[in-house]
């Protein structure tokens, strides 16, 4: 008899029809002799409704009162599915966040989750009922409703798994499993049998929403086995698991990207010390994080300083921007919020020169012009036109022929 932790996505739970089967799923588990702690999202597009609504009334909306109108669509969710799991003959209860109690810390609309009580999931289970628990929210010390950021269930399922020292965490939703790169815009993209936390770790950071990316921190911390699902057909799906375990020994294993960047560009910077601070402390202040930056220096003894934030912090960064350049005597100031990020991934990289060369050839050939450029061990990111995304992502793929399984290797290996 194991103890599992399973957490379904908002598209599995988008109607009650999926809600009867997502019980239907939950059931059969439990009839296996498993323990079962379901962690379920709202239904798709509910949260973005909230959201909207919020907006309507205050368009800057954020904070405590954004999360107490964010939390009611997972508490529809949980209602509905132990009312279903009940139906079908399986004894649930329903727990909120706060009722659990999932304590979190007081940052409002990203949360990061403290502690989990277990008492009561733990009567729960002993007295064979299934556990149906609220994701994407918590508590604060003060008693205030947080949420932990979006796509935040799939942490609330980890952090679960990990205070239950579960046997394995599932994630099910819309896709089978983590693909070499998004499978919505590559239509040969492979998946993965296995990727290691660390990859898994890039792939999340850089742009592949399945799964938020403090549910792969949390599980690479506190070893939890976690595998993304299916919850629309059966297959063993990804095992996200620690590197030495990988039997793939790809180059690359996924390319990542996102839309979701913006560009800014201070020329005519003095080159002295103390720039660099002046420009990121006034952008910083404004609580907005700074992704690539980069640095030139002019023959005229002028800099040149980009760099990038998320889209939607774009304006409010060229305003802090505008007055450091006034200060600064800086020459102009531009900017772009239709750029895209991309990102090859692998830990086979840390062994191998030339992938960037290769990548850099490959878009060259596409005639996309490379806007800027960052690198680690095991990941290489170019900042590109938003319009080439596709066209760039595809290009890679197909290039780096990922498409095939790496040499020797099956897609039916392990799990
Ligand atoms: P859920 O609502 O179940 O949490 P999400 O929409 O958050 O689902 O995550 C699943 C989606 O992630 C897929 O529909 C897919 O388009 C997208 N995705 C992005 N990159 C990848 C990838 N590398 N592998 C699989 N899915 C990916
Ligand atoms: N419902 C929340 C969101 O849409 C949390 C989640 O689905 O994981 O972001
Ligand atoms: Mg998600």
């Amino acid at each position: 008899m194991a103890l599992i932790v399973q957490k379904y996505g908002g598209t599995s739970v988008g109607s009650p029809e999926r809600i009867k089967k997502v019980a239907r799923k939950v059931k059969s588990f439990r009839e296996q002799g498993d323990d079962v702690v379901v962690v379920v999202s709202a239904m798709s597009g509910e949260t973005n409704r909230l959201l909207d609504l919020a907006r309507f009334i205050h368009p800057q909306a954020r904070g405590r009162e954004l999360d107490v109108i964010l939390a009611t669509g997972e508490q529809v969710t949980i209602g509905l599915l132990a009312l279903a799991l009940e139906k079908v003959g399986c004894p649930a209860r329903s727990y909120t966040g706060a009722q659990v109690p999932i304590q979190t810390d007081s940052a409002f609309n990203k949360a990061r989750i403290l502690s989990i009580g277990e008492e009561r999931i733990r009567q729960d289970l002993s007295k064979g009922r299934i556990v149906v628990v609220a994701g994407f929210q918590g508590v604060d010390g003060q008693g205030n409703i947080t949420t932990l950021g979006r796509g935040g269930s799939d942490t609330t399922a980890v952090a679960l798994a990990a205070a239950l020292k579960a046997d394995e965490c599932q994630i099910y939703t819309d896709v089978d499993g983590v693909y070499t790169t998004d499978p919505r815009v590559v239509n040969d993209a492979r998946r993965l049998d296995r990727i290691s936390f660390e990859e898994m770790l890039e792939m999340a950071s850089l742009g592949s929403k399945v799964l938020q990316i403090r549910s792969v921190e949390f599980a690479g911390k506190y070893n939890v086995p976690l595998r993304v699902l299916s919850s629309f057909e059966e297959g063993p799906g990804t095992l996200i698991t620690v590197e030495d375990e990988i039997m793939e020994q790809a180059l690359i294993s996924g390319i990542a990207f996102s839309r979701d960047e913006a560009q800014l560009t201070m020329t005519g910077v003095p080159d002295h010390p103390g720039v660099a601070y002046k420009i990121i402390g006034a952008v910083s202040d404004l609580n907005i994080e700074v992704d690539m930056i980069v640095q030139n220096v002019g023959s005229d003894g002028t800099t040149d300083f980009s760099f990038t934030v998320h889209r939607n912090d774009y304006q409010s960064a060229l305003e802090a921007l505008q007055h450091a350049a006034a200060e600064l005597g800086a020459r102009e100031i531009y900017g772009n919020p239709r750029i895209a990020k991309i990102s090859l991934v692998g830990v086979g990289m840390r062994s191998h020169a030339g992938i960037a060369s290769k990548m850099f050839e490959i878009l060259g050939s596409e005639g996309i012009n490379i806007l800027m450029i960052s690198t680690s061990e095991i990941k290489i990111s170019v900042i590109l036109d938003e319009k080439y995304l596709e066209l760039a992502v595809r290009a890679l793929h197909e290039a780096f022929e990922l498409a095939k399984p790496p040499a020797g290797v099956t897609n039916s290996v392990a799990c």
